[in-house]
């Protein structure tokens, strides 16, 4: 492994133990000296059916029979994916495909500065947009530069840094002091509508619609982030359950079960900007853009997803999950706070309430982390990672759920 830097593709990838997956199926993953995870870390949070799912597996295959990418005009497949999109999410009138969550949230803060005229934009202290320079910083931010620009990369640009301006997420004041401070200079504001890149904090509905308030008032375009929350918590992604709509929307991860293929939609007159047949003068482009190996996979998934028991069963999971961690950290007398949404869960050990991400100071990372380190060696997979939350699948059983709490039992009683 000496001619890969750091031995992983991904930065975050780079825990220990360092593993060699092989093989996933369902709610497993085999690593290469045979070991056998009940994996919760998802990728990520690609996998929402499961690994490796016959649905998909299938679609992919017929695809891949057909035609690799051609990469003139446009396959069947992207233009059915574009439909479904559409048809789901509330602010979609139109949609593009890409490659990757990084790479649509680049085109929505493109794309906003050229439908604005303006080159500030605003995020949120703890979420995570992508790799690229005007949003990949302040995700998990040390004490020490709390309130600064902390940027996840030497070399980022120092202009493009300057021109993103940090809030506290659920506060809406400090949002309103920045517009106030720069009339007419923010382009966008963009947030993960749930934070899941720490967890989970939930926004307040309130916080919600101000900024959908604030946005409009300001002529700034709102973009909602849901590459996890899309799909992963409905159809519609979290625009559809809290009722406010966007002006622009990411997607990614769960749309595809694990293949790579992401998306940007929005306003019709926005995402006309891209139209280059009628003038529109915002460049979207890319050579696997719309393959149809993710086209196919993401069809597949949407497919199982469109039956109203998925998210029912990813629902009632995700309760059985955190009552059953709730009752063994009240049991053993563990400050915790049981968090998620959904297929989403973790457990922060700290006191609550959690509604930023100054809140998440307190949790005790080391015993996190140890937690975590100590369900891996018994083949529960969730990341050994500070603040990292946990996914569940459709492939996923009761049967799981009740052998990892039991697991979590032990672990905390070996630990407290
Ligand atoms: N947006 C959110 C909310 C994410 O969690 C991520 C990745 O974790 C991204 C964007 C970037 O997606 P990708 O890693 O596919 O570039």
């Amino acid at each position: 492994m000496e001619f890969i830097p750091g031995g992983v593709n991904s930065s975050l990838r780079a825990v220990e133990p360092r593993l060699v997956p092989v093989r996933a199926e369902g709610a497993y993953f085999y690593d290469m000296d045979g070991t056998r995870y009940l994996d919760y870390h998802g990728a990520f949070g690609p996998p929402i059916l499961g690994h490796s799912h016959p649905a998909v597996t299938k679609r992919v295959k017929a695809a891949i029979e057909e035609t690799d990418q051609v990469g003139v005009g446009i396959g069947p497949l992207e233009i059915e994916l574009a439909r479904k999109i559409v048809q789901h999410i509330p602010s979609g009138d139109k949609a593009l495909l890409c490659n990757s969550g990084s790479e649509a949230t680049y085109h929505a803060i493109r794309l906003s500065r050229a439908v604005t005229g303006r080159s500030k934009v605003i995020k949120f202290q703890g979420c995570y947009h992508g790799f690229h320079d005007a949003l990949a910083m302040n995700v998990i931010t040390p004490k020490e530069k709390l309130g600064q620009r902390d940027p996840l990369s030497a070399g980022s640009h120092s202009a493009v840094l300057a021109d993103t301006f940090v809030c506290e997420f659920n506060n809406l004041d400090e949002v309103t002091q920045v517009f106030e401070k720069n009339p007419e200079q923010i382009a966008a504001v963009i947030l993960e509508p749930i934070p899941h890149n720490i967890g989970c904090v939930m926004p307040r509905q309130e916080f919600l619609e101000g900024l959908r308030a604030l946005t409009q008032k300001h002529g700034t375009i709102l973009i909602f982030d849901e590459v996890i929350t899309g799909f992963r918590h409905s159809l519609g992604g979290y625009q559809k359950i809290c009722g406010v709509t966007p002006d622009l929307t990411t997607l990614g991860k769960a749309i595809a079960n694990g293949y790579p293929i992401a998306a940007l939609a929005g306003r019709r007159d926005l995402m006309d900007r891209f139209n280059t047949r009628t003038g529109g003068d915002v460049f979207w482009a890319g050579t696997f853009n719309g393959h149809p190996v993710g086209a196919a996979a993401a069809l597949a998934t949407i497919e199982v997803l469109e039956k109203p028991e998925s998210h029912q069963y990813l629902f009632q999971l995700g309760d059985r999950m955190r009552a059953g961690l709730r009752e063994i950290t009240s049991r053993r007398g563990l400050t915790a706070e049981v968090a998620g949404f959904g297929s989403v869960f973790l457990t922060y050990f700290m006191e609550g309430p959690i509604r930023s991400f100054t809140d998440l100071y307190r949790n005790d990372a080391a015993f996190f982390i140890e937690y975590r380190r100590r369900l891996v060696s018994r083949g529960i997979f969730k990341l050994p990672m500070n603040l990292k939350r946990n996914h569940l699948s459709l492939s996923h059983t009761q049967a799981d759920v009740d052998r990892t709490l039991e697991a979590c039992d032990a672990v905390i009683g070996e630990l407290k």
